[in-house]
């Protein structure tokens, strides 16, 4: 932090809260102080616009209004809810430690920093953003918005990938912080980012903190930080699925609970290798994984989907079965098409549900 910020830090933590009082925007989280949803819209604003959560927000509590609620549900029900967020080890992972909670803190949420992130899949920001805006605990909390702000406020163009630099911004968040005031803080900080110092166009001529925001004072243009690592460019595959139909039902399996997009379901099939069809791909899968034999017809649909470090083309065939029995120890069902809309899919798998049941907005 330069001499000339910290002489400034007052100034900066006072005009920073006047204006989140006068602009900060009616979000349903921030009518509670309740660490229970605040918890949940934490979890789910990592890597989701504030849009696309508000209703997911008001959906997931309105079936599991407390920690009991979600607690007790089945993963298969929070899955459902969260459908289409992404990100799905969130869900999982907010299931498993609302059962911790309820075991070992008789269902109580822990009210600081240290605790917090004692608990199954609360990180740093999230124990932080608990702690804070709930029980007012003076922790900083620093996600992408935050970070933005301070790399320009202080002009620091290292990238914010490394462990070290990223403990330089929680330090000087930490330094910025008014005492007694973390929670209204933190969220005017981020709000900041979100609305005013933005990714591109910062709007400068309206933000509170201009009065020592470095890179304003040098008359540069603020977008060339912070500086983030360098990206590399996604593989691509081609994953080939079958809609297996057998006397006016269809095959789906779920994936297993650990790994990428576990415990939601899915229509069977798998990545296309090199020189195969992706007819065959389908015929090939499907027997290895469920020992189903199937005859391919007509491609059903094809679908892009990028994932955090891949892309995919995903094509669904229609498909007959001919013979096989899966293994019992699989978890696979024949079911009708009006059930497909009980089960939790993924974003690509859920284009194709849509399409089947008549309910996709694509003509
Ligand atoms: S003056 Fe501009 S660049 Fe600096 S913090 Fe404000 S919006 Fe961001």
């Amino acid at each position: 932090m330069s001499d000339n910020f910290k002489k400034r830090k007052s100034t900066f933590s006072k005009k920073l809260l006047a204006w989140y009082n006068e602009n900060s925007r009616d979000l349903p989280w921030r009518k509670t102080n309740n660490p229970y949803k605040i918890w949940i819209s934490e979890v789910m604003l990592q890597q989701t616009q504030v849009g696309t959560v508000i209703p997911y927000y008001n959906r997931f509590l309105e079936r599991f209004p407390d920690l009991p609620a979600l607690a007790q549900a089945p993963l298969d029900d929070v899955l459902k809810q969260w459908e289409g967020l992404g990100y799905y080890a969130r869900a999982r992972n907010l299931h498993k430690a609302a059962n911790e909670v309820v075991k070992d803190y008789d269902c109580k949420i822990p009210d600081n920093y240290l605790e917090l992130i004692k608990i199954y899949g609360i990180g740093p920001y999230t124990a932080a953003a608990v702690a804070s805006i709930a029980f007012g605990e003076d922790v900083p909390v620093v996600d992408g918005n935050v970070y933005r702000v301070l790399a320009r406020v202080n002009k620091i163009s290292e990238p914010i990938a490394s462990t070290a630099v990223k403990k330089k911004f929680a330090e000087i968040a930490a330094e910025l912080l008014p005492t007694g005031h973390a929670s209204d803080f933190n969220q005017a900080m981020m709000e900041l980012g979100a609305l005013i110092c933005t990714p591109r166009n910062p709007k400068c001529e309206l933000c509170p903190v201009s009065f020592c925001c470095a890179v304003k004072l040098a008359k540069e243009n603020p977008e060339w930080l912070p500086i983030k690592k360098v990206s590399v460019e996604r593989p691509h595959y081609n994953i080939a699925v079958g809609i297996i139909h057998r006397k006016g039902e269809i095959f789906i399996d779920q994936r297993p609970v650990k790994g990428l997009l576990g415990g939601l379901w899915e229509f069977p099939g798998g990545k296309q290798e090199a020189g195969e069809s992706l007819e065959n791909c389908v015929a090939r899968e499907i027997q290895k994984k469920f020992g189903l034999q199937i005859k391919v017809k007509t491609l059903f649909l094809n679908i892009k989907h990028a994932y955090t470090h891949f892309k995919i083309t995903l094509y669904a065939f229609d498909c007959e079965f001919v013979s096989g029995q899966p293994e019992a120890k699989l978890n696979w069902r024949w079911v009708t098409p009006a059930e497909l809309p009980n089960y939790a899919f993924p974003k690509s798998n859920k284009k194709i549900v849509d399409k089947i049941t008549g309910t996709s907005d694509e003509h």
